[in-house]
């Protein structure tokens, strides 16, 4: 299947006047999985339907494969959309809903339309489903009827908005796997949309994380999640621990509510400066539980609850009145007074 990359240039949409994105440029490559992740109301949604041709720009240019597309409609945009709440045709049958994609797009491979649904269904693995209508299906299968009405005329781009926001928490880890394998064998290009950051990290292979509708930061997963920009993605985006203050000491410590913490010195910050830390629970540990090579910090804390994980227990410890996340190997939950200790290594500086 042919596909393209898309740019996005200082795109700007206002609704009424009001701003809901601004000065948002993106560079989505071929065959990339390409997410905007963010809270409700960020803007995700409004991108990615700027891309369609849903929503008008006020300012800022949309390129699909090196194509200007801004003034373009949708249906010039050969793009294929896949939303939340599936959107099929109740009355008609899986087949008919899939060979409805087929309509606006002359795709000449000597295949019959017959032939063609056959091979869509099989794709998202409803090949005995034809002739089902869709209230006789799950809300997987459903999305997955709708994901093949929308690969059926053969889009340079597929766009999915929270396509698994309805479904439940096992059924949503299979479907993306799903749709993860499903986007590599066909190498298209995808922009998915979706608040929930657990779900972006996994599926994709950059991530744009937006907030009041602009992009705070564009990354690979693991770069977002090890190396976050700001404090919004660090928080964001997976668990995290942040100590805001004031820099002292020559720039050797961070003062929080108080208490101080050492910054490390590769942090390069002035006295009077304000600073933010943040430290990944699994990068804290538990004295006397984990095991720690290095502990250039140590903070003396109290165990509010654990929760049992499965495989570890995540600790909320109280520590100058701020509630720290720890994960901790420990098979028994934690109690009482507890010494964290972190590496310089595995703070960031915000
Ligand atoms: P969610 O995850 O809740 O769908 P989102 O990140 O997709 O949120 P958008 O739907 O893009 O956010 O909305 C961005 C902003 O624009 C919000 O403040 C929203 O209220 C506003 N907005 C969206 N659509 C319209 C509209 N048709 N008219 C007026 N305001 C709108």
């Amino acid at each position: 299947m042919k596909t393209a990359g898309v740019e996005v240039d200082d795109l700007a949409v206002a609704y009424d006047g009001v701003t809901a994105l601004e000065g948002v440029s993106l560079s989505i490559e071929e065959g990339e999985f390409f997410t905007l992740v963010g809270p409700s109301g960020c803007g995700k949604t409004t991108m990615l339907r700027s891309i369609a041709g849903l929503e008008t720009p006020s300012a800022g240019r949309i390129a699909i494969d090196g194509r200007d597309v801004t003034d373009d409609p949708t249906e010039d945009r050969n793009v294929g959309m896949v939303f939340q709440n599936y959107a099929l045709f109740p009355h008609m049958s899986v087949r008919e809903n899939v060979a409805y994609g087929l309509q606006f797009h002359d795709v000449d491979d000597g295949r019959d339309e017959d032939e063609r649904v056959s091979k869509l269904l099989d794709l998202v693995d409803l090949a005995s489903f034809g002739d089902r209508e869709p209230t006789q299906l799950s809300g997987g299968q459903q999305q997955r009827v709708a994901l093949a009405r929308a690969l059926a005329p053969e889009p340079d781009v597929l766009l999915l908005d929270e396509p698994l926001s309805a479904l439940d928490a096992q059924l949503r880890e299979e479907l993306r796997v799903q749709i993860k394998n499903l986007q590599q064998a066909l190498d298209i290009t995808t922009v998915y949309v979706t608040h929930d950051q657990a779900e972006a990290l996994a599926i994709s292979d950059r991530i744009a994380v937006v907030q009041d509708g602009t992009v705070e930061q564009v990354a690979t997963p693991e770069s977002v999640y090890r190396d976050p920009a700001s404090r919004f993605v660090a928080e964001f985006v997976g668990d995290n621990n942040v100590f805001a203050g004031k820099v002292t000491e020559g720039g050797s410590q961070l003062a929080v509510d108080g208490a101080t913490l050492p910054l490390p010195n590769w942090a390069d910050a002035r006295d009077g400066e304000s600073v933010a830390l943040s430290v990944r629970p699994e990068s804290i540990s538990l004295e006397g539980i984990d095991t720690v090579t290095t502990d250039e910090t140590t903070l003396d804390a109290t165990v509010r609850t654990a929760e049992f994980l499965g495989d570890a227990y995540r600790v909320h410890c109280l520590w100058n009145d701020q509630t720290i996340a720890v994960k901790t190997a420990a098979t028994e939950p934690p109690a009482g007074d507890v010494t964290l200790r972190f590496d310089s290594d595995d703070v960031h500086v915000l």
